[in-house]
């Protein structure tokens, strides 16, 4: 039977990751591993300096007071070690995760964790505004999830998608988009006359460009992004090829 494991950032009790698991139990054995509290902008952190535990709430719903990273990690090597899910599903979460966001996404990471355990995965995400409901987009998730079962999927390849606010106009594979990065660092004082700050201000805004993750869901079409985890540049290797002789009088120095 096939067993997806579904996880997300906003914690176990957000509305997302209901909808997003009721909507996948027809596919097959659905394993809820979660945080036990929100975790957004967690990011792909792993908790390696305090004990983790990992706590049964109801048949094949678990928590974890860690990140989502944590939560893949325990699921597949310690829960589900002996039939490891098939697919790992992160979301639904509540705001969207496009372009140069991705890198703080708890959502996204979880599905990068799955990616490192050679488990495909796909992070899914909603633009959140007026008449919004995870409705349509639990459905969306739940039919895309089964094509991507149906092939061969590359698990090294995660698939990031968005959804707009409104009705879906249609489906659009995209690459990131460019955020614009504002002075988003507040500064207030406590009432001890002491500063403190608080990151981001305003909602972020977009380069405009086509093809973009942020184009599609401007447009009010689903987005999906591969994303793969080799951070490598490979056009700058013979760009900085000269590097190795030109720094090769210092690397010898030992
Ligand atoms: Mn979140």
């Amino acid at each position: 039977m096939t067993r997806i494991l579904v996880t997300n950032d906003d914690g176990i009790y957000s509305e997302g990751i209901r909808k997003l698991a009721d909507a996948l139990r027809p596919i097959g054995e659905v394993i809820i591993v979660a945080p036990d509290r929100e975790q957004s902008a967690a990011s792909h952190a792993l908790t390696l300096n305090r004990p983790l535990r990992l706590l049964m709430i109801k048949e094949n719903e678990w928590i974890v007071d860690g990140t989502p990273t944590d939560c893949v990690n325990l699921a597949v090597l310690k829960l589900l070690k002996d039939h490891r899910p098939d697919i790992v599903v992160s979301g639904i979460n509540f705001g969207p995760n496009l372009g140069d966001d991705v890198t703080y996404s708890g959502t996204i990471s979880a599905a990068f964790e799955g990616a490192l355990l050679n488990i495909p995965s796909i992070a899914f995400s909603a633009l959140v505004g007026e008449h919004f409901s995870f409705d349509p987009c639990a459905e969306f998730a739940a039919e895309l999830t089964r094509m991507v079962l149906k092939q061969e999927p590359d698990p090294n390849i995660v698939l990031n998608v968005n959804f707009p606010t409104a009705a879906f106009e249609g489906v659009r594979i995209t690459k990131l988009g460019k955020r614009v990065y504002s002075e988003g660092i507040i500064e207030r004082l406590d009432p001890r006359g002491r500063k403190y700050y608080w990151i981001g201000g305003e909602p972020p805004t977009w380069h405009q460009a086509e093809g973009t993750d942020f184009d599609a869901i401007q447009h009010g079409y689903v987005s999906i992004t591969p994303l793969h985890l080799d951070l490598t540049h490979h056009e700058s290797i013979p760009r900085l090829k000269p590097l190795e002789e030109s720094l090769a009088h210092v690397a010898k120095t030992r």
